[in-house]
């Protein structure tokens, strides 16, 4: 793993551990959420259990996973500030896509701040990822 790929998630573990979510880092390539394959997910904490933010780094090159991981914390952001397209979304499902387009936005402005740069390649990536959310 890259120096600063390492710097940052440390960073972002202690982050987020202050607001009570833990940061597992998957060694597999994808992740498994209700029965679906994904890069990562956040749950945000309940009254009653933590909240969890997964990142899924096998065979990803760095910049790729991490991001995933600027994608989930921007979810954790949205949570946090109480995003009313967040906070919609999680009343009704339909808003997904709309949610995940802004949500990638907001990734790669997060993972730019942390010294990245949003390739073409990366952006294409992203914009695949959203067709797969069309259907
Ligand atoms: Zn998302």
């Amino acid at each position: 793993m890259r120096k600063r790929a390492k710097l940052i998630l440390l960073d972002v573990r202690e982050k987020i551990a202050e607001h009570g979510v833990r940061l597992v880092v998957d060694r597999k390539p994808k992740c498994w959420i209700e029965y679906e394959h994904c890069d990562g997910y956040f749950k945000a904490p309940s009254k009653t259990r933590k909240g969890i933010m997964v990142v899924a780094i096998g065979k990803k090159r760095h910049v790729e996973y991490m991001w995933d991981l600027a994608h989930e914390v921007a979810h954790f952001r949205q949570w946090l500030r109480k995003d009313r397209l967040w906070s919609r979304y999680n009343r009704n499902e339909d808003l997904y896509y709309e949610l995940e387009k802004k949500t990638e936005k907001e990734a790669e402005r997060i993972f730019e701040s942390w010294g990245f740069r949003a390739s073409d390649r990366l952006k294409k990536r992203s914009k695949k990822y959203l067709k797969t959310l069309e259907e």
